[in-house]
């Protein structure tokens, strides 16, 4: 007797999503009876890289072109995938789930990938958007190409605000960012270093208030955006001229349906998994039942206290380890089995005029909160020999346990060669290695590339000084 395909059914077609689709496609022949795949997302979109939608906002190419598949190219390969559709209820006693539309799709195995909650404009203004996805993105293009933009308002300092702002100030309009104490993207980096941006994007014209003022009202004349009001007393109030708005707050993980169908929510507001991704009902993992992506909570690789990381970056390690997962079972091969390491947060980001920021691990103050006593030591260095044409320099700060001597957290600033810093941070922090370690460990050089003596040497002997 030929075997049934079995039944894979992901909610969500963000990058989590999109990603456990492809690694199942890929070892779909592995299969006896085959996999049929449904996935199923509101949006009209396939595949769409939304780190890319910044970028293109910036003018570096066409928004179409984060669009990297379509709907089409996963029909056509006999996957079921449902754009434009929503799924209303999971039954994950009759395993299965019901659609908005009516239908009842039954599934061997559930994979949930709702990303995070919309973030919200509150008024009925037009010019005023958020920046969630490509569909925000092509109104907000739209009105950068219609209108007479010579003011930009951004809520928001972390990754998505300033990626706006960055694109707004690069078409010559003139940018306001609002945003908490006391510096920029703070769940990255420590005061000191978000200050180095916040000081290089003002001598470029934007304009920061970074203090706890809020919005309190947006102007429009006729139904445009005109203005925006900040500021609740007479002392503290401000109306700053603005033709286009961007709200760009952090949003809390979209778990509702898993909330509805008894899978539990942690303290975070993300929904629980073990380490294999299985979400768990009660106290037991749901084996058949998987969850990942901005709807998900993580365990920090250093406090093991749970916390939410909502980066693709993350989400395509949950991706893979939930395809192995599904094909362990199905074939009875533990060896295919996987887990997620912890989460150490490894992230890089164009911040505009050149610059490139990068972080791992703890800030200094996520350590404090964590009762982590630290000690840092900060330098500023050419990242190639000072004779050498187009050497830049990098400003490091690395983060140490005041006790052991073991990296806890890297943060950088430079022009190049970030990324490859960044991975390099995370399998030190991983590795437990000191700050004694990292200033003697050898390191590679030639002066077109590297310094003889690098700038991580520095500022891990000026951590050493301070201990
Ligand atoms: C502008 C921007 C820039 C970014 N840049 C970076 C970056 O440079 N690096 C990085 O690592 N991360 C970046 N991120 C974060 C990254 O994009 C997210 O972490 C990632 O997209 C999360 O993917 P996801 O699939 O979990 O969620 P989402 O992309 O939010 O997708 C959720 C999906 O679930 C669907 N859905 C929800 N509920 C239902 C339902 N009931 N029925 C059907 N479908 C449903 C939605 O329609 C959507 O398709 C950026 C984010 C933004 C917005």
């Amino acid at each position: 007797m030929p075997k049934e395909p079995r039944e894979v059914v992901i909610v969500g077609g963000g990058v989590a999503g999109i990603f456990v689709l492809r690694n199942l496609f890929a070892d779909k022949d592995k299969v006896p009876g085959g996999l049929h795949i449904t996935l199923i997302k509101r949006e009209k979109s396939g595949w769409i890289s939304t780190c890319g939608l910044p970028f293109a906002l910036r003018g570096w190419y066409e928004l179409e072109r984060t669009e990297i598949q379509k709907p089409g190219f996963y029909l056509e390969q006999g996957i079921d995938f449902r754009s434009e559709s929503e799924v209303t209820k999971l039954n994950l006693d009759a395993k299965s789930v019901e659609l908005k539309a009516g239908e009842n799709l039954n599934y061997d195995y559930l994979v949930i990938a709702t990303g995070r909650k919309q973030s919200v404009k509150e008024t009925t203004l037009d010019g005023v958007f958020t920046f969630n996805d490509e569909n925000d993105a092509c109104k907000i293009e739209e009105a950068l190409k219609t209108r007479n933009v010579q003011h930009a308002f951004v809520r928001g300092r972390g990754i998505i605000g300033l990626q706006s702002a960055v694109a707004f100030a690069e078409r010559g309009i003139k940018t306001t960012i609002l945003g908490g104490p006391p510096s920029l993207l703070p769940s990255s980096l420590d005061p000191d270093i978000g200050d180095i941006i916040k000081e290089r994007l003002e001598k470029d014209g934007m304009r920061f208030i970074l203090d706890r003022r809020e919005i309190t009202a947006i102007k429009g004349k006729a139904d445009w955006v005109k203005s925006v009001v900040i500021g609740e007393t007479a002392a503290d109030k401000e109306e700053i001229p603005a033709e286009i708005v961007i709200i760009g707050k952090w949003m809390l993980p979209e778990t509702d349906l898993a909330k509805a169908a008894g899978i539990a929510i942690g303290e975070t507001g993300g929904i629980v998994t073990d380490r294999a991704m299985h979400v768990k009902r009660g106290r037991r993992s749901l084996t058949e039942v998987y969850a990942l992506g901005d709807c998900v909570e993580v365990v920090d690789g250093i406090t093991h206290r749970p916390k939410l990381n909502q980066m693709a970056s993350t989400a395509v390690v949950q991706a893979r380890v939930i395809g192995d997962n599904i094909l362990s079972d199905i074939l009875s091969q533990p060896r295919l089995y996987s887990t997620c390491e912890y989460c150490l947060s490894p992230t890089v980001a164009d911040i505009g005029c050149g610059l490139l920021i990068g972080s791992v691990g703890l800030t200094t103050d996520a350590a404090t909160r964590a009762g982590l006593k630290t000690i840092s030591g900060k330098a500023t260095k050419l990242v190639k020999a000072r004779y050498f044409p187009g050497a830049t320099s990098m400003t490091m700060k690395l983060i140490f346990d005041a006790f052991t001597l073991r990296l806890l957290g890297a943060q950088m600033v430079g022009e190049v060669c970030v990324a490859e810093r960044v991975n390099e941070f995370e399998v030190a922090i991983r590795a437990g290695l000191t700050a004694a370690e990292l200033r003697n460990m050898e390191r590679s050089f030639d002066p077109s590339v590297a310094q003889l003596e690098d700038v991580t040497v520095d500022a891990a002997k000026k951590a050493l000084e301070s201990a």
